[in-house]
Protein backbone atom coordinates (compact mmCIF):
# COMPACT_ATOMS: atom_id res chain seq x y z
CA UNK A 1 0.00 0.00 0.00
CA UNK A 2 0.98 3.52 -0.23
CA UNK A 3 -0.76 6.53 1.03
CA UNK A 4 -0.64 10.09 -0.72
CA UNK A 5 -1.03 12.24 2.63
CA UNK A 6 -1.42 15.30 0.86
CA UNK A 7 -3.46 15.49 -2.17
CA UNK A 8 -6.19 18.36 -3.44
CA UNK A 9 -8.76 16.27 -5.85
CA UNK A 10 -10.89 18.51 -4.18
CA UNK A 11 -9.92 21.67 -6.35
CA UNK A 12 -11.57 22.64 -9.68
CA UNK A 13 -8.49 21.30 -11.43
CA UNK A 14 -10.87 17.59 -10.92
CA UNK A 15 -14.13 19.35 -11.15
CA UNK A 16 -15.19 16.75 -13.90
CA UNK A 17 -13.37 13.44 -13.15
CA UNK A 18 -12.59 13.75 -8.97
CA UNK A 19 -14.23 10.54 -7.83
CA UNK A 20 -12.74 8.94 -10.87
CA UNK A 21 -9.73 9.73 -10.25
CA UNK A 22 -9.76 8.88 -6.86
CA UNK A 23 -11.12 5.38 -7.80
CA UNK A 24 -8.35 5.01 -9.45
CA UNK A 25 -6.06 5.27 -6.49
CA UNK A 26 -7.62 2.73 -4.49
CA UNK A 27 -7.84 0.33 -7.11
CA UNK A 28 -3.94 0.24 -7.16
CA UNK A 29 -3.26 0.52 -3.41
CA UNK A 30 -2.89 4.05 -2.70
CA UNK A 31 -5.20 6.14 0.31
CA UNK A 32 -5.33 9.64 0.00
CA UNK A 33 -6.15 12.79 2.34
CA UNK A 34 -7.66 15.81 0.66
CA UNK A 35 -6.43 18.73 1.72
CA UNK A 36 -8.29 22.00 2.20
CA UNK A 37 -6.87 25.72 1.32
CA UNK A 38 -10.13 27.46 2.65
CA UNK A 39 -13.27 27.03 4.15
CA UNK A 40 -14.90 25.57 0.88
CA UNK A 41 -12.34 23.33 -0.49
CA UNK A 42 -12.06 22.12 3.05
CA UNK A 43 -16.11 21.24 2.92
CA UNK A 44 -15.48 19.47 -0.13
CA UNK A 45 -12.32 17.26 1.07
CA UNK A 46 -14.47 16.32 3.97
CA UNK A 47 -17.82 15.70 1.34
CA UNK A 48 -15.11 13.51 -1.14
CA UNK A 49 -14.28 11.58 2.13
CA UNK A 50 -18.10 10.10 2.62
CA UNK A 51 -18.12 9.41 -0.42
CA UNK A 52 -15.95 6.50 0.14
CA UNK A 53 -16.39 3.95 2.58
CA UNK A 54 -12.67 4.51 3.26
CA UNK A 55 -9.42 4.68 1.91
CA UNK A 56 -10.03 8.56 1.57
CA UNK A 57 -9.90 11.11 4.49
CA UNK A 58 -9.98 15.13 4.66
CA UNK A 59 -7.80 17.86 6.22
CA UNK A 60 -9.57 21.25 7.04
CA UNK A 61 -7.95 24.33 6.87
CA UNK A 62 -6.99 27.79 5.66
CA UNK A 63 -3.62 27.90 3.14
CA UNK A 64 -1.57 30.81 4.78
CA UNK A 65 -1.34 32.40 1.38
CA UNK A 66 -5.50 32.42 1.40
CA UNK A 67 -5.35 35.42 4.09
CA UNK A 68 -4.43 38.15 1.92
CA UNK A 69 -7.13 38.67 -1.21
CA UNK A 70 -4.86 39.13 -4.70
CA UNK A 71 -3.52 36.79 -6.94
CA UNK A 72 0.02 35.65 -7.56
CA UNK A 73 2.15 33.14 -10.14
CA UNK A 74 3.18 30.11 -8.54
CA UNK A 75 6.75 28.37 -9.36
CA UNK A 76 8.07 25.30 -7.80
CA UNK A 77 11.40 25.51 -6.48
CA UNK A 78 13.22 24.09 -9.58
CA UNK A 79 11.11 26.38 -11.91
CA UNK A 80 9.82 23.84 -13.52
CA UNK A 81 5.69 24.29 -13.37
CA UNK A 82 4.10 27.60 -12.92
CA UNK A 83 0.49 27.92 -11.82
CA UNK A 84 -1.10 31.34 -11.64
CA UNK A 85 -3.43 31.08 -7.65
CA UNK A 86 -6.23 33.32 -6.91
CA UNK A 87 -6.34 33.48 -3.38
CA UNK A 88 -9.77 34.98 -1.74
CA UNK A 89 -9.16 36.85 1.80
CA UNK A 90 -10.02 33.90 3.79
CA UNK A 91 -11.00 34.29 7.55
CA UNK A 92 -10.30 31.49 9.86
CA UNK A 93 -13.47 31.08 11.54
CA UNK A 94 -13.00 28.96 14.27
CA UNK A 95 -16.76 27.62 14.71
CA UNK A 96 -17.46 26.51 11.26
CA UNK A 97 -13.93 24.73 11.00
CA UNK A 98 -14.62 23.58 14.31
CA UNK A 99 -18.27 21.93 13.07
CA UNK A 100 -15.84 20.41 9.87
CA UNK A 101 -12.76 19.50 12.29
CA UNK A 102 -15.22 16.92 14.57
CA UNK A 103 -16.25 15.24 11.67
CA UNK A 104 -15.13 11.27 11.52
CA UNK A 105 -13.58 11.67 8.33
CA UNK A 106 -11.11 14.62 9.29
CA UNK A 107 -7.77 13.21 10.25
CA UNK A 108 -5.65 16.36 10.37
CA UNK A 109 -6.26 20.44 10.74
CA UNK A 110 -4.33 22.01 7.69
CA UNK A 111 -3.19 23.06 5.67
CA UNK A 112 -2.40 25.67 7.68
CA UNK A 113 1.23 27.62 8.39
CA UNK A 114 3.65 30.30 7.13
CA UNK A 115 4.22 31.27 3.96
CA UNK A 116 6.99 34.32 3.34
CA UNK A 117 7.72 33.58 -0.29
CA UNK A 118 4.58 34.71 -2.10
CA UNK A 119 5.09 38.34 -0.55
CA UNK A 120 5.48 40.73 -3.37
CA UNK A 121 8.54 41.58 -3.38
CA UNK A 122 10.13 38.07 -1.64
CA UNK A 123 11.49 39.23 1.22
CA UNK A 124 13.94 36.37 1.46
CA UNK A 125 15.99 34.85 -1.56
CA UNK A 126 16.78 31.69 0.34
CA UNK A 127 14.19 28.79 0.25
CA UNK A 128 14.78 27.46 3.79
CA UNK A 129 15.67 30.64 5.40
CA UNK A 130 13.12 32.20 7.20
CA UNK A 131 13.48 35.35 9.41
CA UNK A 132 11.37 38.50 7.34
CA UNK A 133 13.82 41.78 8.68
CA UNK A 134 11.86 44.19 10.81
CA UNK A 135 10.69 47.66 9.23
CA UNK A 136 9.92 46.45 5.96
CA UNK A 137 6.78 48.09 5.43
CA UNK A 138 3.54 47.72 7.39
CA UNK A 139 1.53 45.47 4.92
CA UNK A 140 4.15 42.43 5.17
CA UNK A 141 4.18 42.48 9.08
CA UNK A 142 1.13 42.94 9.45
CA UNK A 143 0.50 39.23 7.08
CA UNK A 144 3.13 37.90 8.95
CA UNK A 145 1.41 38.53 12.20
CA UNK A 146 -2.05 37.39 10.57
CA UNK A 147 -0.48 34.70 9.47
CA UNK A 148 0.84 33.56 13.15
CA UNK A 149 -2.38 34.45 14.58
CA UNK A 150 -4.27 31.74 12.14
CA UNK A 151 -1.56 29.35 12.76
CA UNK A 152 -2.13 29.67 16.55
CA UNK A 153 -5.64 29.24 16.29
CA UNK A 154 -5.33 26.02 14.17
CA UNK A 155 -2.95 25.02 16.94
CA UNK A 156 -6.09 25.71 19.39
CA UNK A 157 -8.10 23.57 17.17
CA UNK A 158 -6.07 20.80 16.52
CA UNK A 159 -5.58 20.45 20.40
CA UNK A 160 -9.60 20.93 21.30
CA UNK A 161 -10.30 18.15 18.62
CA UNK A 162 -6.69 15.86 19.24
CA UNK A 163 -5.70 15.34 15.65
CA UNK A 164 -2.72 16.61 14.27
CA UNK A 165 -1.81 19.30 11.81
CA UNK A 166 -0.65 19.75 8.65
CA UNK A 167 1.85 22.53 8.42
CA UNK A 168 2.63 24.18 4.94
CA UNK A 169 5.96 26.38 4.85
CA UNK A 170 7.77 28.37 2.83
CA UNK A 171 10.96 30.41 3.82
CA UNK A 172 9.55 29.98 7.51
CA UNK A 173 11.27 27.17 9.03
CA UNK A 174 12.20 28.94 12.05
CA UNK A 175 9.48 31.04 12.52
CA UNK A 176 7.17 27.40 12.48
CA UNK A 177 9.28 25.79 15.08
CA UNK A 178 9.33 28.51 17.07
CA UNK A 179 5.79 28.48 17.40
CA UNK A 180 5.45 24.82 17.64
CA UNK A 181 7.90 24.91 20.51
CA UNK A 182 5.61 27.66 22.24
CA UNK A 183 2.19 26.35 21.01
CA UNK A 184 2.62 22.50 20.76
CA UNK A 185 0.35 20.43 19.43
CA UNK A 186 -0.79 17.09 21.39
CA UNK A 187 -1.19 14.97 18.03
CA UNK A 188 1.86 16.31 16.43
CA UNK A 189 1.66 16.62 12.60
CA UNK A 190 3.54 16.57 8.99
CA UNK A 191 5.72 19.20 7.68
CA UNK A 192 4.33 19.03 4.08
CA UNK A 193 6.55 19.43 0.93
CA UNK A 194 9.84 19.85 2.81
CA UNK A 195 12.30 21.58 1.44
CA UNK A 196 14.22 22.50 3.48
CA UNK A 197 17.80 20.85 4.98
CA UNK A 198 18.16 17.61 6.74
CA UNK A 199 19.12 19.67 9.60
CA UNK A 200 16.61 21.68 9.78
CA UNK A 201 14.34 18.35 9.32
CA UNK A 202 15.69 17.03 11.74
CA UNK A 203 14.63 19.87 14.16
CA UNK A 204 11.44 19.08 13.46
CA UNK A 205 11.76 15.30 13.67
CA UNK A 206 12.48 15.90 17.38
CA UNK A 207 9.74 17.92 18.09
CA UNK A 208 7.83 14.50 17.12
CA UNK A 209 6.41 15.53 13.57
CA UNK A 210 6.87 13.48 10.06
CA UNK A 211 8.60 15.28 6.92
CA UNK A 212 5.98 14.64 3.71
CA UNK A 213 8.15 14.80 0.40
CA UNK A 214 6.71 15.08 -2.83
CA UNK A 215 7.75 15.49 -6.74
CA UNK A 216 10.01 18.30 -6.03
CA UNK A 217 11.95 15.01 -4.59
CA UNK A 218 12.49 13.97 -7.79
CA UNK A 219 13.45 17.12 -9.97
CA UNK A 220 17.12 16.20 -9.68
CA UNK A 221 19.43 15.41 -6.88
CA UNK A 222 18.99 18.23 -4.67
CA UNK A 223 17.15 16.41 -2.40
CA UNK A 224 19.26 13.04 -1.88
CA UNK A 225 21.28 14.28 0.83
CA UNK A 226 17.72 14.99 2.83
CA UNK A 227 16.62 11.29 1.64
CA UNK A 228 19.28 9.89 2.97
CA UNK A 229 19.84 11.58 6.09
CA UNK A 230 16.28 11.35 7.35
CA UNK A 231 14.79 7.78 8.54
CA UNK A 232 11.83 6.15 6.49
CA UNK A 233 10.46 5.57 9.79
CA UNK A 234 10.10 9.57 9.62
CA UNK A 235 9.01 10.45 5.95
CA UNK A 236 5.50 10.49 4.82
CA UNK A 237 4.54 10.12 1.21
CA UNK A 238 2.50 13.00 -1.07
CA UNK A 239 1.65 14.35 -4.29
CA UNK A 240 0.95 17.93 -3.66
CA UNK A 241 -1.22 17.07 -6.99
CA UNK A 242 -2.95 18.78 -8.63
CA UNK A 243 1.14 20.16 -8.47
CA UNK A 244 4.28 19.13 -8.40
CA UNK A 245 4.09 16.34 -11.00
CA UNK A 246 6.66 13.93 -9.78
CA UNK A 247 9.64 12.50 -13.40
CA UNK A 248 9.84 10.34 -15.38
CA UNK A 249 6.23 11.87 -15.98
CA UNK A 250 6.50 14.71 -18.80
CA UNK A 251 6.06 18.27 -17.57
CA UNK A 252 2.94 19.45 -17.82
CA UNK A 253 0.43 16.35 -17.25
CA UNK A 254 -1.92 16.82 -14.32
CA UNK A 255 -0.52 15.53 -11.21
CA UNK A 256 -2.52 12.54 -9.07
CA UNK A 257 -2.64 10.75 -5.89
CA UNK A 258 -1.34 7.77 -7.66
CA UNK A 259 1.79 9.24 -9.26
CA UNK A 260 2.47 9.00 -5.50
CA UNK A 261 4.62 5.78 -6.34
CA UNK A 262 7.04 8.12 -8.40
CA UNK A 263 8.11 9.81 -5.51
CA UNK A 264 8.78 6.44 -3.53
CA UNK A 265 10.77 5.06 -6.54
CA UNK A 266 12.73 8.39 -5.81
CA UNK A 267 13.51 7.21 -2.16
CA UNK A 268 13.54 3.60 -2.84
CA UNK A 269 16.55 4.09 -4.88
CA UNK A 270 18.28 6.75 -3.17
CA UNK A 271 18.00 5.28 -0.03
CA UNK A 272 18.83 1.05 -2.18
CA UNK A 273 15.67 -0.70 -0.68
CA UNK A 274 12.46 -1.87 -2.02
CA UNK A 275 9.87 0.67 -3.13
CA UNK A 276 7.54 -2.33 -1.19
CA UNK A 277 9.21 -1.04 1.67
CA UNK A 278 9.07 2.17 0.89
CA UNK A 279 5.06 2.21 0.75
CA UNK A 280 4.54 -0.10 3.80
CA UNK A 281 6.84 2.18 5.97
CA UNK A 282 5.58 5.48 4.99
CA UNK A 283 2.34 3.99 4.89
CA UNK A 284 2.50 2.62 8.68
CA UNK A 285 3.68 6.35 9.63
CA UNK A 286 0.70 8.09 8.31
CA UNK A 287 -1.64 5.37 9.60
CA UNK A 288 -0.27 6.04 12.67
CA UNK A 289 -0.12 9.70 12.94
CA UNK A 290 -3.72 10.27 11.64
CA UNK A 291 -5.18 7.74 13.81
CA UNK A 292 -6.15 5.56 11.14
CA UNK A 293 -7.38 1.62 11.30
CA UNK A 294 -7.25 -0.02 7.90
CA UNK A 295 -6.83 -3.65 9.09
CA UNK A 296 -9.49 -4.76 7.08
CA UNK A 297 -8.07 -3.84 3.76
CA UNK A 298 -5.32 -6.39 4.34
CA UNK A 299 -7.74 -8.99 4.61
ZN1 LIG B 1 -1.10 21.61 -0.68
Amino acid sequence: MYFDTHAHVNFSAYKDDGEEVLKRALDNGVFVVNIGSQYSTSKRAVEYAHKFETGVWAAVGVHPVHLKKGSFTHRDPDELEEVEIQTSGEVFEYGKYLELAKDEKVVAIGEVGLDYHHFDPPRVDERSSSRVEAGEGDDVAALIKKQKEVLIEAIRLANEVRKPVMLHCWDAYDDLLEILQNHPVEKKGVVHSFIGSHKTAKKFIELGYKIGLNGIATYGESYDKLIREIGLENILLETDCPYLTPRPLEKGIRNEPLFVKNVAQKIADVKSVSIEEVGKITTENAKKIFDIDTSYFQA
